[in-house]
């Protein structure tokens, strides 16, 4: 078989972060730093190529339009290699991760996401074993030659999840990812098990990248005792478009009337809302509950198991292929990369 190539993109992240000696505070550093410290590179039987932000960033300061940039680099590179992996910064990968999976549309290669919580260069450092299992996830193929992983996903600390489906979970353990609602992709132990029955199929076509997301979401956060005319007030942004309400259990929220006729005057400007659970697993079903019967009638559309990550970012891919309301509520529902069991 003739030997499998990986791209690795670098946009920052604390895997390849320094202290700054000023301030003691970590700060990224280029490619080069990663690449010495990881001479286990030059001994994989894979062909690397890589890329990299100019100013590799801590992933809190990512922007839609990185990732677009990042879409770009792989729509780039797409023919020239077998898989990718983007090493990025744990704090937002999830919301790249799923940014991603939207943006890459028609993606038969994998593309890995993968980061650490402690810098490659200290000692107990948990990045080197998810930097090469993720060039070897993205490497990896059938005996028909076929990649396992034709999607975007994410890989930290022996676990491959869809990246559409993961949350950060974890502010300090190796652990640091789930995916609540989806199973695993991969185990990495003595071996890697993959589960073929839980990755995407392969698509028909080519890929195509996307280039446009538009950024005037918001997200407000149910909690008892949240005042309405704040959330009047949160409405009325000017260029909003679409709100994720994160609520309460399956989708639940307060019968407030002022609360209620808020959410109306928005949805009457054309505001689209989204109804996406606060707890961890699970998904929304509005009108279970006589607390979520009016958000069936304002036509508020479900989020049903889909991560807010994954909500957010659809809501900015869908809004950036100007799709009016009506188009956007059916496309919304609709699984574009595996991101909402349907
Ligand atoms: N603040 C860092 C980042 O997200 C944390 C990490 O990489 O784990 O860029």
């Amino acid at each position: 078989m003739t030997q499998r190539s990986v791209l690795i993109i670098y946009t920052g992240g604390t895997i390849g972060m320094l202290a700054d000696p000023r301030t003691g505070a970590l700060r990224p550093m280029d490619l080069a730093h990663l690449e010495e410290q990881v001479p286990e590179l030059d001994r994989m039987n894979v062909r690397l190529g890589s890329e990299s932000f100019e100013t590799p960033i801590d992933s809190s300061d990512m922007r839609p339009a990185d990732w677009v940039r990042i879409a770009r680099i792989i729509g780039k590179h797409y023919e020239a290699y077998d898989g990718f992996v983007v090493l990025h910064g744990s704090d937002t990968m999830a919301y790249t991760a799923s940014a991603l999976s939207f943006l890459l549309q028609g993606l038969n290669k994998p593309v890995i996401l993968t980061g650490s919580q402690l810098p490659i260069g200290t000692i107990r450092t948990d990045a080197k074993e998810n930097l090469i299992t993720a060039i070897e996830v993205a490497a990896a193929c059938d005996e028909q030659g076929r990649v396992r992983v034709p999607e975007v996903a994410v890989y930290f600390e022996y676990s491959l999840y869809r990246g559409n489906r993961t949350v950060k979970v974890h502010a300090e353990r190796f652990e640091a990812f789930r995916s609540p609602n989806y199973p695993r992709l991969a185990e990495a132990g003595v071996h890697l098990k993959y589960d073929g029955a839980a990755t995407l199929p392969f698509r028909a076509g080519q890929l195509k990248v996307h280039d446009r997301m538009n950024d005037n979401v918001g997200v407000i956060r149910l909690f008892p005792g949240i005042r309405a005319e704040w959330v009047r007030h949160a409405l009325s942004t000017p260029g909003l478009k679409a709100v994720v309400l994160t609520t309460f259990g399956s989708g639940n929220g307060p019968t407030d009337p002022v609360f209620i006729s808020a959410l109306r005057e928005a949805t009457e400007r054309g505001i689209t809302v989204v109804n996406a659970t606060q707890c961890f697993g699970g998904r929304v079903e509005q009108g279970r509950y006589t607390t979520s019967q009016a958000f069936v009638e304002l036509g508020v559309l479900s989020a049903s198991d889909m991560t807010v990550e994954a909500a957010v970012t659809k809501l900015m891919f869908l809004l950036g292929q100007g799709l009016g309301a009506k188009e956007l509520g059916a496309a919304f529902g609709t699984s574009l990369a595996g991101e909402i069991t349907t």
